[in-house]
């Protein structure tokens, strides 16, 4: 029987999630979903708990990652699945890319502080479960609970996007490194929620050309952030070049999120899903 309910992208506390991986697990289990993946921003601290957990309820497991490079002045996310997750290189490569993060919500809090919102760095660590992984997610869950904003897509708009007061630039992972640290711990490089990037079609164009030189082989056709025709875009883009598809929510929280881990449509037909060249990764 072929899998359909793959759902091979989200996250726990271990980065910018709410649940637990035995929480998200036993939640994907309900959700019908047969393959799992936990993709943590840049770091994979949480894997050999979330593929216990899967085992525990039924679901067969990728490792996962989802890694933060920097393309063209924008930040362009891989998701990494069915490397080894003790591989040094990886751990290597994702522990100097979350070096950064610390410094920068320093920064981010700086900026808040000029537009009155005080003490935003202790606020946003109070919603951190790894302290190496403070993200703009944590600050906009504070400015939520602190009644700042309704919810936290209002306070990316208002405070967490670039022009805003709490935006600060940040040089993440090169793609080449980041695809090179998966495929050379055995796993597929996939590039996540291609619409969610502002890119003109050249800039878009050369992403997936140099995805593919560096060895990438993978793009999210179904995923929470897409819409059912940028799902039919990039279902196209695939085929074009000659990419397997990937599927997955991109779930964060049950509060947060609107798509609930396994409950997206099915990759369309024709297209290759990820998890076929990634059979012998399966555990
Ligand atoms: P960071 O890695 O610190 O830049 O945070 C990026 C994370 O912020 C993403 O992985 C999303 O979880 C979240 N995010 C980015 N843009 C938005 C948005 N417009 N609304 C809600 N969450 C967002
Ligand atoms: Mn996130
Ligand atoms: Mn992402
Ligand atoms: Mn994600």
């Amino acid at each position: 029987m072929p899998i359909l309910n793959a759902d091979l992208h989200c996250h726990s506390v271990v980065s910018d999630g709410t649940m637990t991986p035995e929480a998200l697990a036993q939640r994907a289990a309900a959700n019908g979903v047969e393959l799992w993946a936990l993709t943590d921003h840049d770091e994979i601290g949480g894997q050999q708990r979330a593929a216990a957990a899967a085992h525990a309820h039924g679901m067969k497991y990728l490792t996962g990652t989802e890694i933060s490079v920097t393309f063209a002045d924008e930040t362009v996310h891989i998701v990494g699945l069915g490397f080894d997750a003790e591989d040094p290189a990886m751990l290597q490569g994702l522990h100097a890319t979350r070096g950064g993060r610390g410094e920068r919500a320093r920064e981010i809090a700086a900026g808040l502080a000029k537009v009155g919102i005080a003490d935003a760095y202790d606020g946003a660590l109070r919603y951190v479960g790894n302290p190496e992984l403070i993200s703009r997610t944590h600050f906009a869950r504070f400015l939520v609970e602190s009644g700042v904003c309704k919810d936290t897509s209002e306070v990316f708009r208002r405070f967490l996007t670039e022009g805003k007061p709490g935006f600060v630039p940040h040089r993440w992972a090169s793609l080449r490194d980041a695809v090179q640290w998966i495929t050379a711990s055995g796993g597929l490089a996939v590039i996540a929620h291609p619409a969610r990037y502002r890119f003109t079609a050249n800039e878009e164009y050369a992403l997936f050309t140099e995805f593919k030189t560096h060895g990438g082989r993978g793009v999210e056709v179904v995923t929470g952030s897409h819409s059912a025709a940028e799902a039919v875009k990039y279902a196209e883009t695939a085929r074009e070049f000659g990419l397997a598809a990937s599927r997955g929510s991109d779930f964060h929280s049950p509060e947060e999120s609107h798509t609930d881990l396994g409950k997206l449509p099915y990759l369309p037909g024709q297209l290759t899903p990820v998890w076929e060249l990634l059979a012998d990764r399966i555990r």
